[in-house]
């Protein structure tokens, strides 16, 4: 053959190699060589072409514990641990059924065999067993646990979204229950889904249509009777269903990334409100605000920048603006997180830490970032009256934060005698229906002058 050719044909050679390679490393997953979310999509969707719908069923396998063996055995043994996982898998979910890697820790079979669903809860235990028996590792024993969503296409779930969708739900609905647990989808998931569909589309128009209303709940001093604050609590007044709580929009805003914008006016609203009561009433002098902020929220990159101009353009000054986070904030990016707090405390911007005993309450990273208050969450509250244990956790939380130098303040106080356990255990700050409900706007200062008739004078905690 002649050089020149010789050397083009090698090089289209290598090219196209190198196009197999790429090829592979986008459809593949590197470690496992298991088709990757993008080919397993597109597999779906040729199964989907192919087979009638109803003998196509999706197994969505979720393990657990992996990230343990990272962090104390290293990335190498991870892997280990994973192929093992992976060979069981493989030796289960056999051609023509197809096995795929499509998350780090998430697994799915497409299963063509299965006529129903009962054929498929029992394919799913089969590949429970074979998970449940301990993976060795040298020295080291693993029993990674799991979950498991199961979807059998139907009517409704006619492409390969859908039936992702449907898995994904139960797969959720399984975690949500405990561990190596199995769920089928079922028709109310797909509800579900609708609903938070419909309401991610109406959330879209509801910040320019302006439908949320902030509304505020005093923050009271357990030593002296006072209130020293409010927490901005969002509604949305919605034009059909009317006023919506939080619990009902949050996680949705937070999925679609809405909660930027909707953060970022309350943080606006909540403090151009604080000084116009300020410039209005002797009475607000001093008086602090709380806003919650979410995960999504604080990891925006522009965080710092928000929370600069919300404070220049309203005057307040950065000690009466307590952000609320929950212990999520802190088990993401630790470097970025120690920093954002610095940068916020170094302004004088309080940091509380929201809902504390429910999430992941680690000391290590109660050391590791510094913060002015800690709020006991509600579940410990309810119910403290008759409960020796909840007695015993809220004397540990409030000792743990005197020791870190943070106040406390109880959430969700209903009963007098609520009240008065948490000012006899010391607890500074309380928060509460017994205390004041959530208000809107508009009536904070008639309250606020019921609650202190004369500037100084002090009151007891049980007004209202
Ligand atoms: P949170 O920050 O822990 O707020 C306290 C919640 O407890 C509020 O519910 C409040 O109305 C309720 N609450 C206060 N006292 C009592 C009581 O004595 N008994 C009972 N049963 N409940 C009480 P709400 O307003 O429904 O808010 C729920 C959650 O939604 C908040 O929990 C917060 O996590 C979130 N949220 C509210 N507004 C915002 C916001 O502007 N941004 C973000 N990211 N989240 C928000
Ligand atoms: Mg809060
Ligand atoms: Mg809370």
């Amino acid at each position: 053959m002649d050089g020149a050719l010789h050397v083009w044909m090698h090089d289209i050679n290598d090219r196209q190699e190198a196009l197999e390679a790429l090829r592979r490393s986008a459809l593949f997953d590197s470690l496992t060589s298991l088709p990757n979310l993008t080919l397993f999509r597109d597999l779906i969707t040729e199964r989907l072409a192919r087979t009638p719908s109803e003998g196509v069923t999706l197994i969505m396998l979720q393990l657990d514990g992996l990230q343990i063996v990272n962090t104390s055995f290293g990335r190498d043994a991870a892997d280990v641990v994973l192929m093992s996982a992976v060979s069981r898998l493989r030796d289960l979910v056999r051609p023509p059924a197809i096995l795929a890697r499509i998350g780090n820790q998430r697994f799915a079979a497409l299963l063509t065999d299965p006529p129903d669903e009962l054929a498929a809860m029992r394919e799913a235990e089969t590949i429970r067993k074979a998970l449940s028996a301990p993976i060795q590792h040298g020295e080291m024993s693993v029993v990674l646990s799991h979950c498991i969503g199961i979807a059998v296409a139907a009517e409704d779930s006619r492409d390969a979204d859908d039936l992702m969708q449907h898995a994904e739900a139960a797969l959720a609905r399984a975690r949500s229950i405990g561990k190596n647990r199995t769920e089928l989808f079922a028709r109310e998931m797909h509800l579900e889904i609708r609903r938070r569909l419909e309401v991610e589309a109406d959330l879209r128009g509801a910040l320019e249509r302006r439908e949320f209303r902030l509304y505020y709940q005093p923050l009271v001093s357990l030593a002296s009777g006072e209130v020293v604050g409010f927490e901005a609590l969002v509604r949305w007044q919605h034009p059909a269903r009317g006023l919506i709580a939080p619990g009902e929009f949050i996680s949705v805003a937070e999925e679609s990334e809405l909660i930027v914008p909707l953060g970022r006016w309350v943080l606006n609203e909540g403090l151009r409100q604080l000084s116009c009561w300020s410039a209005e009433h002797d009475a607000f002098a001093g008086m602090r605000l709380s806003v919650n902020v979410s995960p999504v929220q604080f990891a925006g990159d522009d965080f710092l920048e928000v929370v600069d101009a919300a404070l220049a353009q309203t005057g307040i000054e950065p000690r009466r603006l307590v952000l609320e986070l929950t212990e999520s904030v802190l088990m993401r990016d630790a470097e970025r997180t120690h920093e954002l707090f610095t940068k916020l405390r170094g302004r004088g911007v309080r940091l509380a830490m929201d809902d504390f005993g429910t999430g992941y309450s680690s000391l290590s990273y109660m050391q590791r970032f510094t913060m002015d208050s800690l709020k006991i969450d509600r579940a410990f509250i309810d119910g403290l009256e008759g409960d020796r244990q909840k007695l015993a956790i809220v004397k540990t939380i409030l000792s743990l934060s005197d020791n870190f130098e943070m106040t406390t303040t109880a959430e969700g106080i209903e009963t007098r005698d609520q009240l008065e356990i948490v000012v006899d255990l010391g607890c500074q700050f309380g928060q509460g229906y017994f205390l004041a409900r959530p208000t809107p706007a508009s009536e904070i200062p008639t309250l606020i002058q019921r609650w202190h008739p004369e500037k100084g004078r002090t009151t007891t905690g049980t007004q209202r």
